[in-house]
């Protein structure tokens, strides 16, 4: 019984444990999920370059940091 020290992964898609040792496909369970992340990566990024995106905007969006909270002296 050697085959008890094989390490498992989650999938970062699916969450489905697999085993690291000869998984082609890793860190994922299959190409399946590899393909659905890169696919899901493609799109954000292909999203994010579609859109015209002000900096000034972004800024309006998220807070700095002791832009509110700190300043109560
Ligand atoms: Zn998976």
């Amino acid at each position: 019984m050697s085959q008890s020290k094989s390490m498992q992964v989650p999938c970062p898609k699916c969450r489905k444990s697999v085993d690291w040792q000869g998984n082609p496909h890793r860190p994922f369970c299959s190409e399946r999920c590899r393909q659905l992340d890169l696919g899901s990566w493609a799109d954000e990024s292909y999203r994010v370059a579609g859109e015209s995106v002000d900096p000034e905007a972004l800024e309006k969006i998220i807070p700095f940091p002791g832009a509110d909270g700190l300043a109560k002296d």
